[in-house]
């Protein structure tokens, strides 16, 4: 069985190298040559286009930003649609529009290939651990066939429901993690300005209800001031965004999801739209005119 992974950036490249530790036989295709040059030194195939990739594969799995480009790769010109075989099947780990996942699904099943939407959480630790959380839409027996396929890139694959459930259940994860990242920002603020260790009510509340997997791994960020990505605030403004016209459509309003949404804006005009989501603290800091350090 060969795998076309197209799509080498922060989450996709890791997740390659997992599949290929694994054991499987891998070709790939990025528009950037860099990824794929630490690919072939890895041991994977290069592709000179995602025709000559989707011509050889069995399954191809997309790791792209957003809606727009895992259209374009997959139903476009020259795009995957136009090589793949029927019988195999695109898996899509991006994080999606559910109604793009939705569209896709039914082109594809219209020449006889399958589709799952499989986005992940966990950031780039996680995809170098081979630790994701994969939450999947499709048919479940196209699941049941493929799922050891995604059980090597992850600690977690879960069945959630038809082709969008997925993308669904990654923007409800979405929601989680961006009011968890303010609620810590605004704890830490506070201790900061009371004159409190932010270091040692981090550690004191970390145990309690209060603590979280996004408290622990950005908490600390936030303190050393390190915010490279991981996770750019500008990818999660594309999931926000994706948020609130599902949940406007479907007659859901989310107050505390439009707030953050609109912190991310405020901090993407200080220039922070490439760096971290911890960066929502500097939103924070920026009202009260301190710093949380440790
Ligand atoms: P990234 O920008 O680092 O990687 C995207 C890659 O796609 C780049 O290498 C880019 O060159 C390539 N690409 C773009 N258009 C292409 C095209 N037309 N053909 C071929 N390659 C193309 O993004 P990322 O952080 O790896 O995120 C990928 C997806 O995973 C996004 O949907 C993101 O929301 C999601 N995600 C990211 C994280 C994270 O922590 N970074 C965590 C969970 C989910």
């Amino acid at each position: 069985m060969k795998i076309g992974f197209i799509g080498l950036g922060i989450m996709g490249k890791p997740m390659a190298k997992n599949l290929i530790k694994a054991g499987y036989d891998l070709v790939v295709y990025d528009i950037n040559k860099e990824p794929m040059e630490e690919l072939k030194a890895a041991g994977a195939e290069t592709s000179a286009s995602i025709l000559e990739l989707a011509k050889q594969s069995d399954v191809i799995i997309t790791m792209l930003p957003n809606s727009p480009q895992v259209e374009e790769v997959v139903l476009g010109e020259g795009g995957v649609i136009e090589g793949a075989k029927p019988g195999s099947v695109v898996i899509d780990m991006s994080s999606i529009a559910p109604l793009s996942s939705r569209k896709i699904f039914k082109e594809l099943e219209k020449k006889g290939i399958d589709m799952l939407d499989a986005p992940v959480s966990g950031g780039e630790p996680k995809a170098i651990d081979g630790t994701l959380a994969v939450m999947v839409g499709g048919k479940k027996e196209v699941f049941d066939k493929y799922y050891d396929i995604m059980k090597a890139m992850a600690a977690s694959v879960v069945y959630v429901g038809e082709s969008g459930a997925g993308n669904i259940a990654k923007l409800c994860n979405q929601i989680v993690v961006a009011i968890n990242i303010a609620a810590v920002s605004e704890a830490l603020i506070l201790a900061k300005k009371a004159g409190v260790s932010p270091e040692l009510v981090y550690q004191a509340i970390r145990g309690g209800l209060a603590g979280s997997t996004v408290m622990d791994a950005k908490a600390p960020m936030i303190m050393d001031r390190n915010f490279k990505p991981g996770f750019r605030i500008d990818l999660h403004i594309k999931d926000l965004n994706n948020v609130l016209d599902t949940s406007h459509s479907v007659g859901a309003p989310l107050p505390l999801t439009a707030q953050v949404m609109e912190i991310m804006q405020a901090i993407k005009l200080d220039g922070c739209g490439v760096e971290d989501h911890a960066s929502i603290a500097k939103f924070y800091e920026k009202l009260a005119n301190a710093e949380i350090t440790r």
